[in-house]
């Protein structure tokens, strides 16, 4: 009994140390290496398939493709650091993988309710790519809704780049509705950096390029990266949820300010002609599931 109970710790033990074993290499020098080997890459993780309501959009069921939401998770590599956009919709801790998609249920501090299917954590998903969470050194999110910023808590140590408005709406004493203020509680003491400029040059050579898109939340932005071979990508945030919204031009019932959404989606139009850049729409199920996965990535 003694020796079975002892056998199972240990297995454990060995279970947690894993990844981190595999994601750190050896050590700082082969980090240094992996560093001026990388040149700028992105990778895609699969946050789970959020169930929709189309007419939060303003759009008819027949109008849509399909009424799922993809949640994806992003980390982008630069020779200079690596940014985690996005960090999902559900804590790690907070549901446990079968190896089968998992069906979990979330009730919203303000009342209401969703569903999603989740079949991988995050954590172990950037481990399978090669990374642990302490070599992030930036976190950022598009905005501060609940399947935004699921495990920011785990990114604690990493720098938060954040702009003011969003950042006084989180740790407001009533915060806004569709957040979970329990996700990002750590990032309260996080070294933070305050974005005031409405482009942002997170590595300072144009690459990637957090850009002001406010309506959705105050502070709203996405995410431009200019990728050597894949061109140019923006990261949508939820400028559009629905493919279908960019051409019916709907603007959700719950966006903060309805009037500004219009005007944060026709500059960034504007932008994605300036500078032939695809936009990814990150809720966009059909989209998402042709791009490849992590631990594959694209450069
Ligand atoms: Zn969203």
């Amino acid at each position: 009994m003694k020796h079975s109970r002892l056998r199972s710790t240990v297995v454990t033990l060995i279970a947690t140390i894993a990844p981190a074993v595999t994601a750190c290499g050896g050590g700082q020098t082969e980090s240094a290496e992996r560093r001026e080997a990388a040149a700028l890459r992105l990778y895609v993780f699969d946050c789970g398939t959020l169930k929709a309501d189309p007419a939060r959009f303003r759009l008819k069921p027949e109008e849509v493709a399909t009424t799922d939401l993809s949640v994806p998770c992003f980390l982008i590599v630069h020779p200079r650091g690596r940014l985690m956009w996005d960090p999902g919709a559900v804590p790690d801790e907070d549901w446990t993988p079968t190896g089968a998609p998992v069906t979990h249920h979330l009730a919203l501090p303000d009342g209401s309710e969703r569903d999603l299917t989740l079949r991988k954590r995050l954590v172990p998903q950037l481990a399978e790519a090669g990374y642990a969470v302490k070599e992030i050194e930036y976190l950022a999110f598009s905005h501060y809704h609940y399947d935004h910023t699921a495990n920011a808590n785990a990114f604690s140590g990493s720098t938060w780049l954040v702009r003011q408005v969003e950042r006084d709406a989180m740790f407001a004493e009533k915060p806004p509705g569709v957040v979970q203020p329990a996700y990002y509680a750590a990032l309260k003491t996080s070294k933070t950096v305050l974005i005031e400029d409405d482009e942002h040059d997170v590595f300072g050579d144009g690459s990637v390029i957090m850009k002001t898109a406010p309506g959705h939340t105050p502070g709203h932005q996405v995410l431009y990266v200019r990728l050597p071979r894949t061109g140019g990508v923006v990261l949508s945030g939820d400028l559009y949820h629905f493919p279908e919204a960019r051409v019916l031009k709907r603007v959700s019932i719950f966006d903060f300010n309805q009037a500004q959404t219009p005007m944060s989606r026709e500059a960034i139009e504007a932008f994605l002609s300036k500078t032939s850049a695809q936009l990814w729409i990150q809720h966009d199920a059909v989209g998402n599931s042709r791009l490849k996965k992590a631990p594959d990535f694209y450069e």
